[in-house]
């Protein structure tokens, strides 16, 4: 049998019948993670008649085990129940380490774990390492994005919130071999928070967007999303935004890109009227390849931008268009 010298937990999430992509690049984060330090990578599923097979996918992504809870407390987001289960296991098995989603989910579930552990808890990272010493350093944005803090947690587990699209997945070794534990999951006593459905009529995922076309305060009024929309539309992919429409009340929340909005990592990203703030670059820098339309030739955004276009948007938008339309029309 093979001996560690630490415990590593990756906390999956289910999400449509199959599990959430954050799932994977923490493990594939946890994944590096062990082999520095010689640890054992522990994924822990969540839910109600999930199968073994499914859990075997966990280990060709790399974990060595799978702790496996099956039970009616987990088909709904009663995040006491989760809770409750989740502090038992950690309490049992001692991880050294504990990687969360900064998914809803992982946002409103970790501190709660952490707090019933008496242990830290660093939010929202970008990226994890592993200094000289073998500790975990924790890496997240702080001052509004303009430094990185780099953060160190004394107690045990360290736990950390990772944010979607900032790690990559290991490829997928289906020679791998790993063991799939079935767990007993226990019913709080606690009965402070009555669970009483799931609301919400929330239909974009801009994080998993191929194509994002976003507009800034450059658009000058929300009309200007119309325009972005039937560009999106032509090219398979969704509207976003930079925080100004979302504060001038333009558009919702959920197309906001950037530092207190979504991280994105589409094909192609589209940046109309939009500055480049490194908030707003925080969220979008790693999209395989940027186009910004600004009419100011000095904004920011042309520095991380693979195509730029100096220019009033309202011009070059209908002009891109019309070169799509037609180009579509050739094509049949
Ligand atoms: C704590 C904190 C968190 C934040 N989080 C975020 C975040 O998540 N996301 C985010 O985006 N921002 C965030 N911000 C705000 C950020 O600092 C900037 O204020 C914001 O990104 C600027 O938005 P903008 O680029 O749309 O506007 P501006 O900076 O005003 O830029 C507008 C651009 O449009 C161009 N323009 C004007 N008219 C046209 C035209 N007709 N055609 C083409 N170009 C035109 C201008 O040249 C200019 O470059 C945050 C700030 C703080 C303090």
């Amino acid at each position: 049998m093979e001996s560690y010298r630490s415990k590593i937990f990756v906390l999956t999430e289910l999400r449509d019948g199959g599990f959430h992509p954050i799932s994977f690049e923490l493990l594939g984060k946890g994944r590096e993670i062990a082999e520095r330090l010689g640890g054992e990578l522990c994924a822990i599923v969540m839910g109600n008649q999930v199968g073994k097979d499914a859990c075997m996918e966990l280990i060709y992504y790399g974990a060595d085990k799978v702790f496996l809870y099956n039970s009616e407390l987990f088909s709904g987001p009663n995040i006491i129940n989760f809770k409750h289960n989740l502090v038992r296991l950690v309490e049992e098995e001692k991880p050294d380490i504990f990687l969360v989603g900064a998914t809803h989910f992982g946002r409103s579930l970790a501190p709660r774990v952490a707090a019933a552990l008496k242990t830290g808890l660093t939010a929202d990272c970008i990226d994890l390492e592993v200094d000289e010493k073998g500790e975990l350093i924790q890496i997240r944005p702080a001052f509004t994005g303009n430094i990185l803090a780099h953060i160190k947690t004394k107690t045990k587990p360290v736990m950390t919130t990772v944010r979607y699209k900032v790690m990559n997945a290991c490829p997928r070794n289906s020679k791998r071999r790993g063991a799939v534990i079935v767990k007993e999951a226990e019913e709080p006593r606690e009965r402070n928070v009555k669970f009483v459905g799931k609301y919400g009529t929330r239909k974009l995922n801009i994080a998993d967007a191929e194509v994002i076309v976003s507009g800034g305060r450059g658009l000058g009024s929300p009309d200007g999303f119309n325009l972005l929309k039937e560009l999106a539309d032509l090219l398979g992919g969704v509207v976003g935004s930079s925080r100004t429409p979302v504060d001038e009340g333009w558009i919702s929340k959920e197309h906001q890109v950037g530092f207190s909005g979504n991280t994105v990592k589409p094909k192609l990203y589209i940046a109309c009227g939009i500055s480049g703030s490194p908030q707003h670059l925080a969220g979008m820098k790693d999209s395989e390849t940027i186009i910004a339309i600004n009419v100011d030739p000095s904004a920011p955004i042309f520095k991380v931008a693979d195509y730029g276009i100096v220019g009033d948007l309202y011009e070059v938008i209908p002009l891109l268009i019309k070169e799509i339309k037609a180009r579509k029309v050739r094509k049949c």
